[in-house]
């Protein structure tokens, strides 16, 4: 098998192009037209796929999905317009009005905004557990259960979970493990190798190649017999293996509207070609960064997945081959320590976002986390003196210098 780099940037190449273009042109168009009536109905039953409206498929999209199922594995993969998108489709997907899922409060802020204020009103049931607590997830588990939920590296708690422990739980009861893996992607771990049914992915962090477009993926690995779950047995009857992503196609991802548009696409297809360049980067200014931060009088504590001392550092060097991401916290006197820090940077910009090329910080507790009280926000693991890092690959040493600004000193 080819490595990651070079299957980012070969694979994926479908029909050839008449041209023989280097790179997948952007299909901007809604509709596609058929040699007769024959044809468009054999389209619709199936029978003989081809695209015919861009909500459902397109060339360019395909493209781009084609090309994340080569480099993971999987046995199908959807694109959509965010990674919200990925994660409501998926569990709109699966579940249904009385049925619960099982996550961790130590979610993405929206992730826990959509299970606790869209979701829940519709009738979900949302069961948080610690996800290191393994005899309380498999207690927790019944016949309702329709999905297992959490993170790679939590954001912005930066926890993590031996995944394997949880898949081999989730067998035991057939039950799938929903796994968002935005902020390691499929460089840093391959789903499928530890027993995950669905990878979701926000591709508008570190497969964008520098924050270029807003996307989503939902990549179905190949571990799950859909057969075992109850939403599924439909569509397992007549899809069999791809009843997941047919389901998705035919009716949730259809019906729900949130595709991905040709021209996203397009740039996330050439983010990918660069991923692992900038992956590798990003992991070790990151590394350097928080050395950095941990030698400092005025910071509390430093939480990296990378740094010896993290109570996760063993669990992430094994899943993640030895790197550990772009993305560390670090704590201050108070939120006014904070927010002074902040505003001394003069390179790292402030904004909301995570694995852009550029060092972006963030104070979550007052951002991300504003809707939340304080008694959530503990819950949350969101402490108002806690300052987000997502670290970019310009050169380190130019970000230790402005890190020394912002503690106000040379
Ligand atoms: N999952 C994680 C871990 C995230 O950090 C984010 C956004 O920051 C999302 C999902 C949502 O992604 P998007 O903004 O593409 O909807």
């Amino acid at each position: 098998m080819k490595g990651f780099n070079t299957i980012a940037i070969h694979s994926g190449a479908g029909k050839r192009d008449p041209h023989g273009t280097l790179r997948m042109p952007v299909y901007d168009t809604v509709a596609f037209e058929f040699e007769n009536a024959r044809a468009i109905q054999l389209a619709f039953e199936m029978k003989a796929p081809a695209h015919s409206y861009s909500r459902i498929s397109n060339p360019t999209v395909e493209f781009f999905e084609e090309r994340i199922r080569s480099l993971t594995g999987a046995r199908g993969v959807i694109a959509v317009s965010s990674g919200m998108a990925a994660i409501s489709n998926i569990i709109l997907a699966l579940a249904e009005t009385g049925t619960n899922i099982i996550t961790t409060r130590y979610v993405f802020g929206n992730t826990y905004s959509l299970f606790e204020h869209t979701l829940k009103p519709w009738g979900l049931e949302v069961r948080y557990l610690d996800l290191r607590e393994y005899e309380a997830l498999e207690g927790t588990i019944d016949e309702k259960t329709r999905a297992i939920f959490l993170e790679t590296i939590t954001n912005p708690q930066l926890q993590v979970i031996d995944v394997d422990k949880i898949a081999q739980i989730a067998a035991k009861f057939q039950v799938p493990v929903i796994l968002d893996g935005t902020v390691t992607t499929p460089y840093l771990f391959r789903a499928k190798d530890h027993g995950v049914a669905v990878e979701v992915i926000s591709s508008t962090k570190f497969i964008s190649g520098g924050a270029t477009a807003v996307g989503g993926l939902i990549i179905d690995t190949g571990n799950q017999n859909w057969q075992f779950c109850p939403r599924l047995k439909e569509a397992a009857r007549k899809y069999g293996p791809y009843a997941l992503i047919m389901h998705l196609r035919r009716e949730v991802y259809r019906n729900l509207g949130a595709c991905l548009s040709p021209h996203n696409a397009y740039l996330q297809t050439l983010g990918l070609e660069t991923l692992g360049l900038r992956i590798e980067k990003s992991c070790q200014n990151a590394l350097t960064v928080a050395m950095f931060l941990k030698s400092r009088p005025e910071v509390g504590e430093v939480n990296y997945p990378g740094l010896e001392d993290s109570p996760y550092h063993e669990v992430a060097k094994r899943q993640f081959g030895g790197r550990f991401g772009g993305i560390l916290t670090f704590t201050l006197k108070d939120q006014a320590a904070c927010f002074q820090f902040i505003d001394r940077l003069t390179l790292i910009k402030r904004s909301t976002n995570i694995n852009d090329n550029k060092t972006l910080i963030i104070h979550p507790a007052s951002t991300i986390f504003c809707e939340y009280t304080e008694e959530e926000k503990k819950a949350l693991g969101v402490p108002a003196n806690m300052l987000r890092v997502s670290v970019g690959i310009e050169d380190v040493e130019d970000l230790i210098e402005d890190l020394k600004r912002g503690f106000g000193t040379p």
